[in-house]
């Protein structure tokens, strides 16, 4: 996991399709890149429960290692794997309706919300995903995953879609060319007295919410101050940043409780 803030920027906006560092411009993916379904080298877990085609789902409140799913049609799958797995939870990819059905939680990566709606739709996981999410599947999505959980969308592309879920409007981009980048350390209740450093790329930001959403955290200093960036509403949690990349696992830690309360 690279440390330094150029570095860190650098691996994350691989997947938003653009370079942070003019050194690392040319070792960007592809927005459509898929990746494996486990980092190289490691091996599926094991454990009971952890497959991705395990038969039913553990039951709510008893689970003491869920089975967390993250959508890996596009984005930093592998980063919140990793993060999900020191959180406790058996971490799976998913990129089929049936490899959804075997999951107690979804994570829904960083990335290009754009590039994610289309290849939702593509993979048939469309409905799936927004009749688990009705039907109370807790979530979190980071950045693009927080534009997907939105039920309103501003500045989205033309035809852009959201799976929904979270009674909130979100604002694509919204910290404008010269701030697309930055990071911040953000004083978050619930997560405890230290500050999370919240890492910003090319970030949305949540612009109304409902009564049943809980603001969990607003950006502290500068021109954006007051703008809502982490919230929850339910079983649903959504964050502009990318807790993933910085080795604080506590946003995870939070989701695995989320899930295995059942929410
Ligand atoms: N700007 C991206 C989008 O609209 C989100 C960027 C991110 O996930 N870091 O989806």
């Amino acid at each position: 996991m690279p440390t330094g803030a150029c570095e860190r920027r650098a691996s994350l906006k691989s997947w938003v399709g653009v370079a942070a560092c003019p050194v690392m411009a040319a070792f960007s993916r592809t927005n459509v890149a898929v990746a494996p379904a486990f980092p190289k080298g490691r091996r599926r877990p094991a454990e009971p429960g952890a497959g991705v085609h395990s038969p039913g789902r553990s039951i709510p409140g008893v689970t003491a290692q869920p089975t967390i799913g993250v959508l890996a049609v596009q984005g930093d799958v592998r980063e919140h794997v990793r993060a999900l797995e020191a959180a406790g939870a058996a971490a799976v990819t998913v990129r089929r309706p049936a490899e959804l059905e075997a999951v107690d939680g979804l994570v829904i990566p960083g990335g290009e919300s754009t590039t994610m709606d289309k290849l939702v739709r593509l993979f048939d996981l469309h409905a799936p995903l927004k009749a688990r999410l009705e039907a109370g599947l807790p979530a979190y999505g980071s950045c693009a995953g927080m534009i997907m959980l939105a039920d309103r969308i501003l500045d989205g592309h033309r035809d852009q879609q959201t799976l929904g879920g979270l009674d909130i409007t979100v604002r694509r981009n919204a910290f404008g060319r010269q701030v697309d980048s930055f990071e911040e350390d953000l004083h978050i209740r619930e997560l405890g007295p230290q500050p999370v450093r919240a890492v910003f790329i090319r970030a949305p930001w949540v612009e109304q919410v409902g009564e049943a959403v809980d603001v969990l955290a607003r950006v502290e200093t500068g021109p954006a101050a007051g703008r809502i960036v982490a919230v929850r509403q339910g079983p649903l949690l959504a964050t502009s940043f990318h807790p993933e990349v910085t080795g604080d696992h506590r946003f995870h830690q939070l989701f695995v409780e989320i899930v295995k309360e059942g929410a």
